[in-house]
Formats: structure tokens, sequence, C-alpha cells
């Protein structure tokens, strides 16, 4: 036997001298990696349609961010179930650092909402914090009503006859109207759409009655009169809309709710890459176009410490536990 153990043992020792070649090889192949990176485009998945508010906020950081890593990102929009369709593509995406995620509170709020889940929430990389959005109740322009108690009431006494838009199970105007729904305990028809772009369409021709939406996709249309606003769901009332009222004040404070976004990568992205691109989403939240863009839109880019992977990871932990029993209570869910 000591050939057979003198073999082993110098398997063992060229099986040493392999993983010590490999593990260097790792540490030379991530650093050039770091150095080379990003070499070519990047794609930025927004999980909801063309020109709505995911795809406004995604548009405004990826092109502040093109600038910073000298290559560009390209915006794609995987629009359907409420978020879930594009998440799933990228969970399923190539770990190299060039796909990327754009998405909003949905992805916390669709881990409790889905039985089945195509993909781990929380089994993403983080690149971080992009921003956090009011939501606007509004309405057709002609919506019979005159404030936020008057609406409610509408709402109340019409349930079998009005509807109201979201972007699917999952989208952050599904979750604003679930709380709705349930805050007045009364149900009524909802319409989903690939996003609230689309929905904003068939509100602006009176197809459908009203919808609660990210200011970054209403404020145009409330300024210009071209729809009926009714209530901010925020705890303070909008420096954009001093004379809106809040949910609060509307007796609805179960409706406060504020749509964070975050950026993320597949599963197993190097935090070479998740680490360049979380610098270049600073860069992007410190230029002071983008700041203004953003205000314009009733919000606010994150501050540097959150748009980091550390950051996005604790809010989206905390989000998840947050929602659960909210979700669990209303009973609403999806297959
Ligand atoms: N944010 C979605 C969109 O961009 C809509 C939603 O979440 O309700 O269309």
């Amino acid at each position: 036997m000591p050939g057979a153990y003198a073999e082993f043992l110098g398997g063992n020792m060229a099986m040493k001298r392999i993983l010590g070649a490999l593990c260097a090889a790792t540490v030379l192949s991530s650093a050039a990696f770091a150095e080379g990176y990003p070499e070519r485009t990047i794609t930025m998945v927004v999980p909801f349609a063309a020109g709505g508010p995911t795809d406004t906020v995604a548009r405004l950081v990826a092109e502040k961010m093109s600038t910073d890593l000298g290559q560009q990102i390209v915006v794609e929009n995987v629009g359907g179930a409420g978020g879930t369709l594009g998440a799933g593509n990228v969970a399923k995406a190539e770990a190299d650092g060039y796909t990327i995620l754009l998405h909003h509170i949905g992805m916390a709020t669709s881990a409790t909402l889905y039985r089945n889940l195509p993909y781990d929430p929380l089994g993403f990389e983080y690149v971080g914090l992009v921003t956090e959005v009011p939501m606007v109740m509004v309405a057709r322009k002609d919506f019979p009503a005159a404030d936020f108690p008057a609406f409610v009431e509408y709402v109340k006494g019409n349930a079998d006859k009005v509807t109201m838009a979201n972007a699917g199970i999952g989208a952050a105007s599904h979750l604003c109207g679930m709380l709705f729904q349930s805050a007045i305990d009364t149900q009524f028809v909802t319409v989903p759409y690939k996003g609230t772009g689309p929905a904003m369409t068939d509100l602006l021709g009176g197809q459908v009655d009203f919808m609660c939406d990210q200011t970054t996709n209403t404020t145009q249309q409330i300024t210009g009169g071209t729809i009926k606003a009714y209530a901010a769901t925020t705890p303070e009332r909008l420096a954009i809309f001093p004379d809106l009222p809040t949910v609060a004040e509307g007796g609805l404070p179960q409706m406060e709710v504020s749509i964070w976004h975050g950026i993320y990568a597949p599963h197993g992205t190097p935090a070479e890459a998740t680490g360049r691109l979380s610098t270049a989403l600073q860069f992007a939240l410190a230029d002071p176009g983008v700041t203004k863009a953003m205000a314009d839109l009733g919000t606010a880019p994150s501050p540097a410490a959150d748009a980091t992977p550390a950051a996005l990871k604790t809010k989206l932990e905390t989000e998840i536990a947050r929602w659960k029993p909210v979700i669990e209570a209303a009973g609403v869910y999806a297959d």
C-alpha cells in the first residue's frame, strides 16, 4: 500500500498546485476584469413599459452612468406580470456585469404576492438605491368628484362600475390600489397594463377611471390639467403640489407608501462590476441635471451612502419583511 499512499500524496500535491494556480488566475482575472470593465454596452432591463415612471427614472440615471462608465447603458423594457417578467429575465442572464435590472418596491412585494416566483428576489447582486418616488391618486379629467373624500365616496358607491388601472400584480400601482381597496373595504374592477405608461394613455382617453401612480409619470399631466389629482401618498404634502392633500389628511393613512428604486445584477456578477456600477450610480445621482429633473418630477436622488450594494440589500430585506404581513392580511396573491 505504500505505493498507493505515495501516489495519493503525490496526487494531493499536484491537486494543491492546480488549486494554487487556479486561485492566482482568479485573482488575476478579477483584477483584469476590474481594470477593463466595462468594455462594451450594458443592458439595463426596466420591467415595465417604455414611457412610464420606472422607465423615466432609468433613462435619467442610465445616461449619466454611461458618461461615467465610458460605455453606453441601453434601456430595455420588458413589461408584464407586475415587473416579475423583466426581473426573471435578469435573474437568468449572464452574470458578467453587462445585464442589470432597475426595479422598484415591487421587488419586495412580489416576494409575498407570488406563490411561484421563478426567481429568488434576494438572490441578486446589488448595485444601490436610486430614488424614492411618491404616488398620487389620479383620475380621468371628468371624473365626478371634486376632492379626495368625494372621490372615496364615489368609488364606494359605484364599486360595480368604476375601473382602476395598474401595471399588474407586483407593480407599485397595484400595491397602492390594494392598500386603497383594503382601506375603504371595497372591491372594484382593476385593469392590468404592462406599465403605467400605457395605462396613462387610457386614463387620458377616458377608457379607465383612475389609478395610483408615481409622480414621475403623473406630474406633467396634473400640471397640464389633463387628469385630476386627489391625494398624495406621502406623510407630508408634496413641494410640487402644495395644494394637494395627503391620503392621511383624507382619512386614509393606511395608504402611505413611497416607491423606492434600486439597481440589481444577476447572482454571481463579480463584486468589481457591481462596485464600479455603484460608483457610476453615485456619479449620476450627484449630477445637478439629474437632481433638477427629479425635483421637477416630485422626487430626489438617493444620497450617495444609499447608492451602495449594502444599502440596497438592507432595504430589500427590510421591505420584504415590512410588506409580508400587509399583503397576507389583504389576502392578494398571484401564481
Ligand atoms: N412603475 C411602473 C411603470 O413604470 C408602474 C407601477 O409600478 O405601477 O410602469
